[in-house]
């Protein structure tokens, strides 16, 4: 007989409860009420809360509004942002991590003391990601962003510099790339602040133990989400048999056969009510199965 567990430890950080607490307070007191980009990266959670009224706008759309109830959702936003929304008479609803907020503040910190002609910022993270986005803001524009050891030509190492990370990186590839930076900068001052979130870090040991203790993993992500990617990584060297889906459409019954334990864990986008709901479709396939022993 199949058994199939999800994962405890799965599931919205605190950042995205914020987020998502705000958004349906909001909407209870005003029907009408826009978030900037997707409120997470998950499109059936998206879905679940535009059912009841969100309605997700691009920074275009919010150009062209006036006086609306726009939310920020936790990823953070450039001061550009702010400054469109004023210009608009747009009421902001922000619901940016306070996570993600200390660290705005720090590169802002970092980028007003520094003398721009020796120094430049660098973060590690994904090119274009809203996160990234909002860090990049902070610098006026100018912080170098790399994604990965093969970006560090993009560093002018003629000049010090000032390295922070996206929240929702690995802690092991921010140590990789903190160290071929130390065996490139010589002369030079290399000063780096490890500000990965240890909501996606502290999760790393259990998931592996949740990984390594099931015989399939059924892995509950979007395809955007940043830490989906850190923590489906985790679960792929601890269990080959990891498979990522965005929800129980994606499960393939011919996964099952064989497999006496199933595990359903996700990223800190996924929400509890789709992890579960993956749960029970392969409850129901193993009944339709026969066997459970499909
Ligand atoms: S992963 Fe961390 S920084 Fe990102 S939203 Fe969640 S709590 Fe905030």
């Amino acid at each position: 007989m199949i058994k199939v567990e999800t994962d405890g430890g799965s599931g919205f950080c605190f950042g995205v409860v914020n987020a998502i607490r705000k958004a349906e307070m909001e909407l209870r007191a005003d029907s009408e009420l826009y978030c900037l980009g997707d409120i997470v990266h998950n499109s059936r959670e998206v879905a679940r809360l535009e059912g009841i009224g969100l309605k997700t706008i691009t920074h275009g759309q919010m150009a062209g509004m006036r006086r609306k109830r726009v939310l920020l959702r936790a990823h953070g936003e450039p001061p550009a942002t702010y400054l469109t929304a004023e210009r608009n008479g747009i009421c902001v609803i922000d619901a940016t991590c306070p996570v993600v907020l200390k660290l705005q503040k720090k590169i802002r910190r970092a980028f007003l003391d520094m003398d721009a002609g020796r120094e430049q910022i660098v973060i590690f993270g994904k090119t274009g990601h809203a996160e990234v986005n909002g860090l990049v803001g902070q610098t006026d524009g100018r912080a170098v962003v790399i994604e990965s050891v093969a970006d560090l030509g993009l560093i002018d190492f003629g000049k010090n510099i000032c390295l922070f990370s996206q929240t929702t990186m690995s802690v092991n590839d921010f140590r990789s790339i903190v160290s071929a930076i130390e065996e490139r900068a010589k002369g030079i001052r290399f000063k780096f602040y490890d500000t990965v979130c240890r909501q996606v870090a502290n999760r790393i040991p259990d998931i592996i133990r949740f990984a390594a203790g099931h015989d399939l993993i059924l892995f509950v992500a979007g395809e955007k989400s940043s830490n989906g990617r850190v923590l489906l990584d985790e679960c792929r060297k601890a269990n080959g048999n990891t498979y990522l889906i965005a929800d129980a459409e994606g499960i393939d019954v011919g996964w099952l056969t064989g497999v006496e334990r199933v595990g359903v864990c996700g990223a800190t986008s996924t929400p509890k009510w789709l992890m579960e709901e993956v749960a029970e479709r392969v409850r129901s396939l193993c009944v339709f199965g026969g066997r459970m022993s499909l």
